[in-house]
């Protein structure tokens, strides 16, 4: 019979500064203008501040924050490789939180903010919670599942959200860029003068 090993768990300090470091975030964000196209980017700047976080524990920097009445109600970023787990996408640990804190899977008052669009996983996740409103920084290419490869919104599904696009795209894409190109540096720099480890 195959032995499987059981995933490590990260350090326990490591994840409640994790959480601090989000926490002081949200609450930074807490005084949001009345102008919807200011909000729209105040919003996106706060989950960019959770991406740049992800960067920092080796994730892809992808970031979330949910809005209820005009101000964030939670907020995380990818956590995908601190918690080695495939499903701890921005979007579902943000959704997981916000429905905990409301006490209720039904997130029919909330607008979810982006960085990246959202992967068909995180847009079911979305359809599941009933989030009418997504607003997305970047395109992804080649996992975006609202116009880039699928589109959750064309199979008249029971709950459609709106989706606004390009809100900080610039500086949400960039942000990957950069993440990309650093990984890719570090690869090369340790694979220098060691042929044997390149592949
Ligand atoms: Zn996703």
């Amino acid at each position: 019979m195959k032995k499987y090993t059981k995933r490590p768990e990260p350090d326990k300090a490591e994840i409640e500064k994790r959480r601090e470091s989000i926490d002081a975030i949200i609450d930074k964000y807490s005084c949001p203008p009345d102008d919807m196209e200011d909000r729209d980017r105040y919003f996106m700047r706060a989950a960019a501040e959770l991406a740049e976080l992800a960067a920092k524990y080796d994730d892809v920097p992808v970031g979330c924050v949910i809005v209820r009445d005009g101000s964030i109600l939670t907020g995380d970023c990818n956590s995908k490789e601190f918690f080695r787990n495939p499903v701890n996408h921005a979007e579902i640990n943000a959704i997981g939180k916000a429905s905990e804190k409301l006490g209720g899977w039904r997130l029919t008052r909330c607008e979810l903010y982006v960085t990246l669009e959202p992967c068909p996983m995180c847009a079911g996740a979305i359809w599941a919670a009933r989030i009418p409103r997504v607003v997305i920084g970047a395109k992804d290419p080649k996992h975006g599942a609202y116009g880039s490869v699928l589109d959750m919104n064309g199979y008249n599904l029971n709950h459609m959200p709106d989706v606004v696009f390009g809100v900080m795209e610039d500086e949400c894409s960039q942000m990957l860029k950069d993440f990309f190109a650093f990984k890719r540096n570090k690869k090369e720099d340790s694979s220098a003068g060691d042929e044997e480890s390149a592949t």
